[in-house]
């Protein structure tokens, strides 16, 4: 027996996927806890006005907030640090923290969500949820009849530019090289967008506000809105060393059944994780469900060890 702190279930991941699967797994009666920081979930800096039963424009701050103090009041410990590393052990697994503490758990529930690739220019991160969004599906509303620019080469980008063009006013796709099939591409011609290929964004320009972007050739558009769709990047490398089976043709997403569970026992996971589309209705209705899942795993294997042990 380690002298390591023990928890039932660990979590990886306190955005909307990672606060639902505690809510969902303290109530089977077995002990949880969340890791990870509020503020790198991808909630933190949108404006949510797309969830059931939530009116209004929320911030997802706020709502994060509320999640958390939810979190607590279950019964789970939050412990606000980063994973560092994970290991396979007799009884389950190992989790290694910032602070270099170590966990055992018999289940772990991988919800640390995506990153989206960004652009890397000045001012980006700045103007984000002012102008500078990674997500059409999220965002588009904010920009009804307003002038806005996408930037990607693959289909993530034509859908986007597609989705805008019913919606923002001025659409203007900038591409390198637009990699999308026939289809998607007849299906932009016939949209009212302009498409700028063999062409890259050089600056991101606005102080309080997105006010244009240049081009490497010069060119400045005037627009209110940026939409960065260049797909997406997971924290594979912790699936990896617990042999967590990945998407075969992006090797970016954690493969699930519809329990939440991965291909290794007791290792379940939930939200953006899982892939598209990268919304919070969908990372907290699998963060439900693997919770739940999760709850009844340890459940019955602490039955199984007990009736070995009483015999
Ligand atoms: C600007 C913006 C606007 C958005 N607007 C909307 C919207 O209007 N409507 C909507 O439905 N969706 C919106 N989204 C998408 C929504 O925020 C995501 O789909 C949702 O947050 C995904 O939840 P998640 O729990 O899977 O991941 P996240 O919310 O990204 O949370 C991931 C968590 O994992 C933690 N983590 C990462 N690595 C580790 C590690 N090694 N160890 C421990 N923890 C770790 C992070 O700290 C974080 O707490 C928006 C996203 C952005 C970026």
């Amino acid at each position: 027996m380690s002298n390591n702190k023990y928890f039932d279930i660990i979590i990886l991941g306190v955005g909307p996927a990672g606060i639902q699967a505690g809510i969902h797994a303290s109530r089977k009666k077995v002990s949880v806890a969340a890791l990870g920081k509020p503020e790198a979930s991808s909630l933190y800096r949108g404006h949510i006005e797309n969830y059931c039963c939530v009116s209004g424009v929320k911030t997802g701050e706020e709502l994060l907030n509320e999640g958390l103090a939810q979190l607590e009041n279950f019964g789970v410990e939050v412990i606000r640090e980063d994973c560092i590393a994970t290991a396979m052990s007799n009884n389950g697994f190992q989790v290694t923290i910032e602070s270099g503490a170590v966990l055992d758990t018999r289940a772990i529930i991988i919800a640390t969500g995506v990153s989206r690739k960004g652009l890397g220019l000045k001012g980006e991160k700045e103007l984000v949820g002012r102008g500078v969004s990674y997500c059409v599906d999220c965002d588009a509303n904010f920009y009804r009849d307003a002038d806005v620019v996408v930037t990607g080469d693959g289909s993530a980008a034509a859908h986007g530019t597609h989705t805008l063009s019913k919606i923002a006013g001025k659409v203007t796709l900038i591409t390198d090289k637009l990699d999308v099939s026939d289809t998607l591409r007849q299906e932009l011609s016939a949209d009212n967008v302009t498409i700028l290929e063999g062409k890259k964004i050089k600056e991101i320009n606005g102080n309080d506000a997105l006010e244009s972007v240049t081009l490497d050739d010069g060119t400045v558009i005037n627009c209110n809105g940026l939409f960065i769709e260049k797909g997406a990047k997971g924290a594979m490398e912790l699936a990896a060393f617990l042999g967590v089976q990945l998407d075969p043709e992006k090797f970016t997403y954690i493969v699930v059944d519809r329990e939440q569970a991965t291909n290794v026992p007791g290792i379940y996971a939930a939200g953006d994780i899982c892939g598209p589309p990268f919304q919070m209705a969908k990372a907290v209705g699998e963060g439900c469900v693997a919770g739940m899942s999760a709850g009844t795993y340890v459940k019955k294997l602490l039955r199984q060890e007990k009736k070995q042990d009483d015999s």
